[in-house]
């Protein structure tokens, strides 16, 4: 007996040992590793200064484009959650146009550097399509939005700054964001209907949803997004677009917000054979 309960003592201490290390070891193993809130940083908090954005991303350091294609990709995950999500995350939004008909979006501008081209594209392949502006660009550039109207295209609210975290502020600010937003548009375009509603990031609430209903808009999401805000070039745009299209898809890509060279070179290399096996539509602007 009294053997066994020295032996046991013995465990019981070995085990103390143990734990004791085994818990020095964890404390200082913490100590090593450095801290990494940073990293977890969600995009949604952004303070919206910044003059060059996209929807999937926090407003990037303007001049460094290329930095997009290693970072950010929280706001990817958030809106590749958006994308293939099940209603509740979207509020309601509309993700298709309702009928066979395929629509190209273009978001973030006018950019006098890509929207010209876009244009330029489409009127190519005798393509409309709906620009999803920004207010300040819209006030900015009003001769783009007449360009954009003149051509036939159709406009889509696309908040005044690029707010991805609009749909959280109160209803009066979100309200005046989007009056601001078509004043601006009017502004260049007074006979434009503007009937859609793109909520920046794809960040929908009940919110900015009801807002944008008020003001005689309806929320419109996507259906296929080749993250062309990434910049992963002409090649990978194309391929993603023609893949995954399919009668009554909206397609995301974006004409400002960064270097969107790449998208423009997609666009010429799709538009034939979208062209060819969809018909296309600027969303229209009396929605049933
Ligand atoms: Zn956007």
């Amino acid at each position: 007996m009294i053997r066994v309960n020295s032996t046991a003592r013995a465990a019981a201490i070995v085990t103390l040992v143990v734990v004791a290390l085994l818990g020095s070891a964890y404390v200082l193993g913490r100590s090593l590793v450095p801290e990494q809130p940073r990293r977890h940083a969600t995009g949604a908090t952004t303070n919206g200064d910044e003059p060059h954005y996209a929807d999937q991303l926090p407003p990037e350091p303007s001049g460094t484009p290329s930095a997009s294609q290693s970072t950010g990709p929280t706001e990817a995950g958030q809106d590749g959650s958006g994308r293939d999500a099940s209603g509740d995350r979207l509020f309601g939004a509309q993700t298709g146009t309702g009928n066979e008909r395929l629509a190209l979006t273009f978001d973030d501008g006018p950019d006098p550097r890509y929207t010209p081209q876009v244009l330029a594209a489409l009127r190519e392949y005798d393509v409309k399509a709906t620009f999803c502006v920004v207010g300040e660009n819209a006030q900015n550039h009003p001769d783009l939005i007449q360009a954009i109207v003149a051509d036939g295209h159709t406009l889509c609210n696309h908040s005044w700054h690029h707010d991805v975290s609009l749909g959280n502020r109160s209803t009066d600010q979100i309200r005046a964001d989007l009056l601001r937003t078509n004043a601006a548009i009017r502004a260049a375009a007074p006979e434009a209907p503007i009937v859609w509603y793109r909520q920046p990031g794809g960040a929908w609430t009940y919110p900015v949803v009801s807002v944008a209903r008020q003001l005689g808009m309806t929320p419109l999401h996507w259906s296929v997004d080749p993250s062309d805000w990434q910049a992963p070039g002409a090649g990978k745009i194309a391929a993603t677009v023609s893949t995954q299209v399919g009668p009554g898809s909206v397609v995301l890509l974006h004409d400002a917000g960064g270097d969107r060279q790449g998208t423009v070179d997609a666009l010429r290399r799709i538009l034939p054979e979208l062209s060819t096996h969809f018909e296309l539509e600027a969303l229209p602007t009396d929605p049933t």
